[in-house]
C-alpha cells in the first residue's frame, strides 16, 4: 500500500461510529459502530450524548484494529457537521477536533446527508439516480441537478420516525423498524389514511390513527403492516413522479429504512414496470455508519475549512457541491 489517504470519522445520531477509507485502494477498511437502543422508551439527545462519550475509544480502538491500522497512519479526519441532535453532533466534533490536534491532521466537516447519497452510489454503481433518502430523521426524494434538489419531502415527521413512534406507543422499544417489520409478516391491512400532497408526503397523521386503532383493540401486526403498505406506496408515488419529471433512469434507496426488505421490494417492482433501474443500499451502509462520512470527507478532501463548528440544520439543499463525476 502506498499513498494512501486514509480517513478516519465520526457519525451522525444515535451511532457513534469510525470507519477508515483507503483513497488509493478505493477500499472501505473499517466500519466499527455502536448504536444507542432501548428496550421501551425513544430516543433523549443527551442520553445519546452520553452513549456517545462512554462509546468513542472504544469504536476508534476497534476500526483501527479492523483495519489493522494505527493512528499514525491516518492522513485526514472527517466529521458530521450536520444535520442532526446538536448534543451528539458536540460530541463527535469534540472527538474529532482533539484527534487532529494531537495527531495534526487535516480535519473536515461533511453534511450527513450527502454522505449517505455518496455511500449509496459507491456501494452500488447507481449513476445519476432519483435518491429516495429514507431515515430515521430525515425522508427525501433527491435529485442531482447543479446542486442537490429537494424534489419532496417528509412534511412533519420522517419515515423511520414515524414507524419509531408507532413502535414506541405499542411498547416495541428503539429502534422501531425492524420490530416493525418483523410484526407486518403476520398482519394484515387495516385502512390508514394516505397522505401525499403535491410532491411532499406527510406522516403524522397515520401513525395518530395507526395509535387510535391500537388503543380500540386492532392487531398489533396488522397495525404494522399496514404501516409499512402506506408509507412506503406513498414514497414510491413521490419516487415515480420524481422520475417522470427528471427522466433519470435509475432509482436508489439509501438511509436506516432502506434495511426494511419490504420497500425494497416494492421498489423494486415499481422500477421494473418503468423500465428503470432500482438500487438499494447494502445493508451494512443504509444506517448510519462512519465508512459513509469517511468516505465523504475523502471526495472532499482538497477543501479548506477553517471553522469546525456544527449545523444541526444542514439541509442538504444548501450544500455547496462538486458532482464527482
Ligand atoms: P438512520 O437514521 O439512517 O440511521 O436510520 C435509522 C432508521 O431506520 C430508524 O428510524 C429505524 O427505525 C429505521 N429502520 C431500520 N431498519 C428498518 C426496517 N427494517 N424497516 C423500516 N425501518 C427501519
Ligand atoms: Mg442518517
Amino acid at each position: 500500500m502506498f499513498l494512501a489517504s486514509r480517513v478516519l470519522h465520526s457519525t451522525g445520531r444515535d451511532t457513534f461510529g469510525v470507519g477508515i477509507f483507503e483513497g488509493s485502494g478505493q477500499r472501505i477498511l473499517a466500519n466499527a459502530r455502536d448504536t444507542f437502543t432501548t428496550k421501551e422508551g425513544g430516543m433523549i439527545p443527551n442520553e445519546v450524548a452520553k452513549h456517545h462519550r462512554e462509546v468513542k475509544e472504544k469504536v476508534l480502538a476497534q476500526a483501527l484494529e479492523e483495519a489493522k491500522l494505527t493512528m499514525k497512519d491516518i492522513d485526514l479526519i472527517a466529521y458530521t457537521q450536520g444535520p442532526g441532535l446538536a448534543p451528539a453532533l458536540l460530541v463527535e466534533r469534540d472527538f474529532a477536533v482533539t484527534l487532529a490536534q494531537e495527531y495534526k491532521l487535516k480535519i473536515i466537516g461533511v453534511n450527513h446527508i450527502v454522505a449517505h447519497l455518496e455511500i449509496g452510489l459507491f456501494c452500488t454503481g447507481a449513476q445519476d439516480p432519483i435518491f429516495l433518502f429514507c431515515s430515521g430523521a430525515n425522508t427525501q426524494v433527491i435529485v442531482h441537478e447543479d446542486k442537490y434538489r429537494v424534489f419532496g419531502e417528509a412534511l412533519s415527521i420522517a419515515v423511520g420516525n414515524a414507524f419509531d413512534k408507532f413502535a414506541r406507543e405499542i411498547g416495541l422499544g428503539f429502534p422501531g423498524g425492524p420490530k416493525v417489520e418483523e410484526m407486518a409478516k403476520k398482519g394484515k391491512y387495516v385502512e390508514l389514511p394516505y397522505s401525499v400532497k403535491g410532491m411532499d408526503v406527510d406522516f403524522s397523521g397515520i401513525v395518530t390513527r395507526a395509535i387510535q386503532l391500537y388503543k380500540k383493540g386492532i392487531a398489533k401486526e396488522d397495525l404494522c403492516f399496514s404501516l409499512q403498505e402506506t408509507c412506503f406506496s406513498m414514497l414510491l408515488e413521490v419516487a415515480e413522479r420524481a422520475l417522470a419529471h427528471c427522466e433519470k433512469k435509475e432509482v436508489l434507496l439509501i438511509g436506516g429504512v432502506a434495511a426494511s426488505k419490504r420497500f425494497s421490494e416494492m421498489l423494486a417492482a415499481m422500477c421494473a414496470q418503468r423500465g428503470v433501474t432500482a438500487y438499494t443500499v447494502p445493508l451494512a451502509y443504509a444506517g448510519d455508519q462512519g465508512a459513509m462520512i469517511a468516505y465523504q470527507g475523502w471526495l472532499e478532501r482538497e477543501r479548506a475549512q477553517k471553522e469546525f463548528d456544527i449545523n444541526p440544520k444542514w439541509r442538504v439543499d444548501e450544500v455547496e457541491t462538486f458532482w464527482k463525476k
